[in-house]
């Protein structure tokens, strides 16, 4: 177990609360509803639009927070994504639907086991493998750390035959993950009919007794899952999930004996990791049915393994998708050619050489690009451009200089993609108001979704309360190198 180790001067504490807004938290911060995120506001600095990673989902943009890096380096490329050496679908869990499709058991192995122990690239390393003293992750999917943690297998889970072999995990001195690993001994938000234990008063109870017992370490990161259920079901403007997501932040405050000493020597950064854009009510409009597109090619059914008869694999994230050719045959110009015909689909893209090519349904042409060259972005990246650069709605200055708009951070965001795993696939996004389906894929019609490189999916709210430390640029990417600085100031 834990060694006891000298109190940090310093702490930082991450709260992410799963698709929290700018909008919606604007719209009910001034009122009495959440006192604790005005406390913390009023006491730090507000940053409406840090820019998340590509896809827009939690494993990847936790993966980037974590490592500092895009997809590319940190090879998750996706929460649904499809490994051609091995020949597997993979999910870390998107849907019920899909789970008891692939099997439970498939779904937690991939997510437990194989999103850290294989798939997060050993070639980077987390915050809480590089931190020198302990750290925390709670509830957070990505978590690797340098120390070996026993999981708990509960009766139930041992009934299923879930997790009947393995039982240990590579994480950060203290480590929550639901049901299977809880700091406090005594927290009873664990059960099976409560998301596993992934709830965030789980979560509060497991912070609280680290504050409690002042163990809290240099970096913890604590995730807060409730308001993503709200906005996917009823959509962006809810704000239901933020007022219940600050009943439990006042409970964190309340643990100190006032929430002025909450800020004392500790740092709260709480955010969210991605953005939602609203779904239409229609379904048969606002929902891409992938395999009706591409009705021509014999698409993977996911409970199956991959047959040799099957052309084509759907790796689908909601509003965002990569569309996997297995049969060498097929040409890539001929399905962006089917996927242009569909105007609810934004853009499709696709790599030839070095190249990544861009095509819209909104604008004629092509844009291919690829790293290094003329073209200076507001990050201080180059690239070579050639091309219809409205495509990605890129502004383009005499002085050769990018900035983005609907896109942020687009051209390294989409790159990434591209690196983050091998195979032959197109990537497309859906235009707000609409989703890609698939087999068993979670549907929002009527709510709202999120995995695309649009700016509605992609900028989050961060409130930053105990440093005047700035991040270098306002993206997630710049959030580890950041939190270092941090950590090594001075009190
Ligand atoms: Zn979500």
């Amino acid at each position: 177990m834990n060694q006891p180790q000298p109190i940090p001067s310093k702490r930082v504490v991450v709260l992410i609360i799963d698709s929290l807004m700018d909008e919606p938290l604007r719209s009910i911060s001034d009122q009495k509803k959440v006192p604790a995120l005005r406390f913390l506001m009023d006491n730090g600095h507000y940053y409406p639009k840090m820019v998340s990673s590509f896809p827009t989902m939690s494993v990847v943009i936790d993966s980037t927070l974590l490592t500092g890096t895009y997809s590319d380096k940190h090879r998750i490329p996706a929460l649904v994504w499809y490994d051609t050496k091995e020949k597997r679908f993979i999910s870390y869990g998107s849907a019920l639907k899909e789970i008891m499709k692939l099997g439970p058991k498939q779904v937690l192995t991939e997510s437990l086991f194989h999103l850290n122990g294989n798939h997060l690239s050993p070639n980077v390393k987390t915050l809480h493998e590089e931190i020198n003293g302990q750290t925390a992750s709670i509830n957070t999917l990505v978590y690797r750390g340098n120390h070996v943690q026993q999981l708990n297998v509960p009766t139930v889970t041992s009934i299923i035959g879930l997790l009947e072999d393995k039982a240990e995990v590579n994480g950060p001195s203290y480590f929550s993950y639901g049901l299977l690993s809880r700091i406090d001994p005594k927290n009873k938000h664990t059960h099976l009919w409560d998301s596993f234990g992934f709830n965030d008063k789980f979560a509060t109870k497991e912070l609280n007794y680290l504050i409690s017992n002042k163990l809290l370490p240099s970096f913890s990161i604590v995730y807060y899952s409730d308001n993503d259920k709200e906005v996917h079901k009823k959509g962006v403007n809810v704000t239901k999930g933020i007022e219940d997501t600050d009943k439990q932040l006042q409970e964190v405050l309340n643990s100190y004996p006032s929430w002025e000493d909450a800020l004392k020597d500790t740092v709260w950064i709480v955010m969210g990791d991605s953005g939602q854009t609203d779904v239409g009510k229609n379904k048969n409009k606002a929902l891409i049915d992938l395999r009706k597109l591409l009705k021509d090619y014999a698409i993977h059914k996911i409970g199956k393994p991959v047959q040799d008869k099957d052309e084509i694999v759907l790796g689908l994230n909601e509003r965002m998708s990569f569309i996997y050719l297995l049969d060498e045959n097929i040409s890539t110009t001929d399905i962006v050619e089917v996927l242009r015909t569909d105007e609810r689909i934004q853009n499709i893209s696709w790599k030839e050489g070095e190249v990544i090519n861009v095509v819209s349904t909104d604008h004629n042409g092509i844009l291919s690009y690829k790293p290094t060259g003329g073209f200076t972005d507001l990050y201080g990246q180059t690239w070579s451009l050639k091309g219809n650069v409205d495509i990605l709605d890129l502004k383009i200055n005499k002085d050769k200089n990018i900035t983005y708009n609907d896109f942020p951070d687009g051209l390294a965001r989409l790159y990434s993609s591209f690196y983050s795993h091998p195979g032959n696939y197109l990537v497309v996004n859906a235009k707000p108001g609409f989703e890609f389906i698939g087999e068993g894929s979670p549907t929002h019609a009527g709510g709202a979704g999120h995995g695309s490189l649009h700016k509605q999916d992609t900028y989050v709210p961060m409130i930053v309360a105990g440093t005047d430390e700035k991040p270098k640029h306002e993206r997630i990417l710049d959030m580890k190198e950041w939190i270092f600085r941090i950590l090594e100031q001075p009190n």
